[in-house]
C-alpha cells in the first residue's frame, strides 16, 4: 500500500503536536472528529489531554463505540497520557463511572504521580531503544498491571513507591504515560509508524 492514512482523535487534546510530529516524519496525518474521518484511518493516535472530556465528547458526538470497535478489531493505535487512559481496559481513580475505549489489557491509575510531582521530566530507558527517551509527564497515569499479551516497554523508579510502568505495547497498540508529542524526540512516533507499516503488510 501507499503511505498509511493516520488520524489523530481530535475531539479534545494536544492534537496539533501529534500532527506536527507525524508531519516531521513525512506523514500527512489528519484530525478525526467524525465517522467518515475515522473510516479513512489505517491507524489512530489518541493524544494527551483530559480523558474525562474525551469520553464525554466521544459520547456526545456518538463516536465512542466506533472508536472502541476499530481499536478492538486491530487498528494500530498510539495513546499518550490521557490517550493511554482511554486505551486501558481497566481504570483506577477515574471520575465516577468514567468509561474508557479499551483495547489494551492493562490497569491504569489516573493522575498517579500525585500532586507534589504533578508534572516532571526525566530520562526513561526503553527496551526498544538504545538510548533513554527524555519524557515529559503532565498529571500522568501509570500502569498498575498488565495482562499476558502486553509487553512492558519502559518503567520509571518512583521514590517511595518502586518501579512503575510508563510504556506498553499489545500487538499494534502502543501507549505511553508521558507526552512524546511535546518533545523533539520522534523515536516513539517512528516506532509506531514502523508498526503501522508492518501491520498493513
Ligand atoms: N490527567 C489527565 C486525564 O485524566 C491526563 C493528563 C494528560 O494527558 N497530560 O485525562
Amino acid at each position: 500500500m501507499g503511505s498509511p492514512s493516520i488520524g489523530v482523535f481530535a475531539l479534545q487534546g494536544d492534537v496539533r503536536e501529534h500532527l506536527v510530529a507525524l508531519s516531521e516524519l513525512g506523514v500527512d496525518a489528519f484530525a478525526v472528529r467524525r465517522l467518515e474521518e475515522l473510516e479513512r484511518c489505517d491507524a489512530l493516535v489518541m493524544p494527551g489531554g483530559e480523558s474525562t472530556t474525551m469520553v464525554k465528547l466521544a459520547r456526545a458526538f456518538d463516536m465512542f463505540d466506533a472508536f472502541a470497535d476499530r481499536i478492538k478489531t486491530g487498528m494500530p493505535t498510539l495513546g499518550t497520557c490521557a490517550g493511554m487512559i482511554m486505551l486501558a481496559d481497566r481504570l483506577r481513580d477515574g471520575v465516577v463511572g468514567q468509561e474508557t475505549l479499551g483495547g489494551l489489557d492493562i490497569t491504569v491509575r489516573r493522575n498517579a504521580f500525585g500532586r507534589q510531582v504533578d508534572s516532571f521530566e526525566g530520562d526513561v530507558g526503553f527496551t526498544i531503544f538504545d538510548d533513554p527517551v527524555h519524557a515529559v509527564f503532565i498529571r500522568a497515569p501509570w500502569v498498575e498491571d498488565v495482562g499476558p499479551g502486553v509487553e512492558v516497554l519502559a518503567s520509571v523508579a518512583v521514590p517511595g513507591v518502586g518501579d512503575r510502568i510508563v510504556a506498553v505495547q499489545q500487538g499494534p497498540v502502543v501507549a505511553t504515560s508521558f507526552h512524546p508529542e511535546v518533545s523533539d524526540d520522534l523515536r516513539i512516533h517512528r516506532y509506531f509508524l514502523d508498526l503501522v507499516t508492518a501491520t498493513a503488510t
